[in-house]
């Protein structure tokens, strides 16, 4: 019975740090900017990210420097 209480305070604890972690952030500041970015997607793998986070080559965009190589 412990052991349940215990768990429902700890799942109490982590609701209400995430609630006021997500209060005390400015509404979306750097979230925002990378949504209105351009997003591309990987030749290799079809994941979408923001351009800027993006490996080019070729025309050719990769989520990462692995899936760049791996499309040799
Ligand atoms: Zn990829």
């Amino acid at each position: 019975m412990g052991k349940l209480l215990f768990l429902v305070l700890a799942i109490v604890v982590v609701w209400a740090v995430l609630k006021s972690y997500r209060k005390s952030r400015p509404p979306g500041a750097p979230r925002n900017a990378a949504a209105s970015e351009d997003m591309v997607r990987c030749t290799h793998c079809g994941v979408h990210l923001p351009r800027s986070e993006s490996h080019m080559k070729d025309e050719k965009f990769f989520c990462s420097d692995e899936h760049l190589r791996l499309h040799r």
